[in-house]
């Protein structure tokens, strides 16, 4: 749909009292699960470029466009947006905006947020806004492009994205490799020594610590990668094939250890400094000791994927507890599971009636932040 038509679907909802809600492919519409769903009239964002100065580093495409259209019009150019390796080639630009999709192991740590330059958004009483541009350095005041980035279509459909693009490094692989004995032992070292490696610890109960890095730049820079990865005492090191994600095959092994998230499992985001890294994990290992984690030294945050039989909402209040008793600031997403009775976010709520007083769009956001990190 062309932005105009989802501004006159928007319209349509509020004379209706109904409700309306942004997707693109589908693949992951039970992430983020809405009220109303089944009676939410759908848009969807057209696809395709609008504007390509691979001389700017600088991309305008509708938000329908998929990762993989995205990856084969800037790999012409020898570039990529930088968020990859990503979990569906299918995934649209304007969903992963909208879910600040986390890629495991995004070239130099760059999360999307620091991507996105500039939105079109269509918001709760339809009216089409245009936030941020196509430069760089554009934000003053209020920055709206970050708040629509990871506001799940709360706030607005968004219908254009511009992005950052970077130039694709020569050498560009995941390694990975286990690690022995206790986290309390290395987890320190990674943190101390992190260097430009995006890396992911995987913890799963009864299995070596696997670590997955991604070594980039010419031969001497990955190879000096490689060496800051063996000072972590990382052995059975091999590497796991090229980070370009224009071939999902080629990402399986990956994939599979990284991605793979059971449809029923309940998925939390925790995030704090990164001087607390080890206490975060130490008091999440206590709470639930069956849950893989799959830990970012370099972000700071701890992906939880944990079995069905807990109460969604009884084991974050625990986990709230657990936290609540640390002296480290954290904040707590839920990514995967059954939306929260209750939506504890004091700076969420006046926020929402500010872009969608008639409450047409996409109406919950699986966010509990009690004790909000804030960078
Ligand atoms: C909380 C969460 C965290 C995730 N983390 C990761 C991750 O770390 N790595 C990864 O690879 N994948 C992650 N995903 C999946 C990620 O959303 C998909 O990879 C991809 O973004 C889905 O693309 P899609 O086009 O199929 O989106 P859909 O399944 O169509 O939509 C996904 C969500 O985005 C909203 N949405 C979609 N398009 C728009 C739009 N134009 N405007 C406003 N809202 C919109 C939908 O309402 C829905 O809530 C995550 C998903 C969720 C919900």
């Amino acid at each position: 749909m062309e932005t105009s038509e989802i501004s006159a679907a928007v319209r349509s909802a509020i004379a209706s009292s109904t409700v309306v809600r942004g997707v693109g492919s589908g693949t992951w519409l039970h992430g983020g699960p809405v009220e109303n769903d089944a009676t939410a009239t759908v848009v969807k964002p057209r696809g395709g470029v609008i504007e390509y100065t691979p001389g700017d580093l600088v991309i305008s495409v509708h938000a329908g466009t998929t990762l993989e259209e995205l990856s084969a019009v800037c790999a012409a150019s020898g570039q990529m947006i930088a968020i990859a390796p990503y979990g569906s080639p299918r995934s649209t630009i304007g969903a992963v905006v909208a879910t600040a999709t986390a890629a495991p192991l995004a070239y130099d740590d760059l999360a999307i947020r620091d991507l996105v330059l500039g939105l079109t958004v269509v918001t709760g009483t339809g009216d089409i806004v245009r936030v941020g541009g196509k430069v760089v350095k554009n934000v003053a005041g209020f920055d709206l492009v970050r708040l629509n980035t990871g506001a799940f279509g709360t706030l607005g459909v968004i219908t254009e994205v511009n992005l950052r693009l970077h130039a694709k490094p020569s050498m560009d692989h995941v390694v990975t490799g286990t690690l022995d004995g206790s986290p309390w032992d290395w987890v320190p070292r990674l943190i101390a020594n992190r260097a430009p490696l995006p890396m992911q610890v995987r913890l799963a109960p009864d299995e070596p610590a696997q670590l997955f890095a991604r070594c980039t730049g010419n031969g001497a820079r990955a190879s000096a990668l490689r060496g800051i990865m063996q000072s972590y005492g990382v052995r059975n090191t091999f590497t796991l094939g090229p980070s370009d994600t224009s071939s999902a095959d080629e990402q399986v092994p990956m994939i599979t250890a990284l991605r793979h998230v059971p449809d029923h499992a309940l998925v939390l985001r925790i995030r704090t400094e990164l001087s607390g890294g080890d206490a975060m994990l130490e008091h999440v290992r206590k709470l639930l000791p069956e849950a893989t984690l799959l830990y970012n030294p370099s972000r700071g945050s701890v992906r939880v994927i944990t079995d069905p039989g807990h109460e969604d909402d009884v084991l974050v209040e625990q986990l709230e507890m657990q936290f609540g008793r640390t002296p480290v600031n954290y904040s707590l997403v839920a990514e995967q599971g059954a939306p929260p009775r209750h939506d504890t976010s004091p700076i969420h709520a006046p926020i929402k009636r500010a872009f969608d007083p008639h409450g047409v769009l996409n109406r919950r956001r699986a966010t509990f932040t009690p004790k909000p990190y804030v960078r």
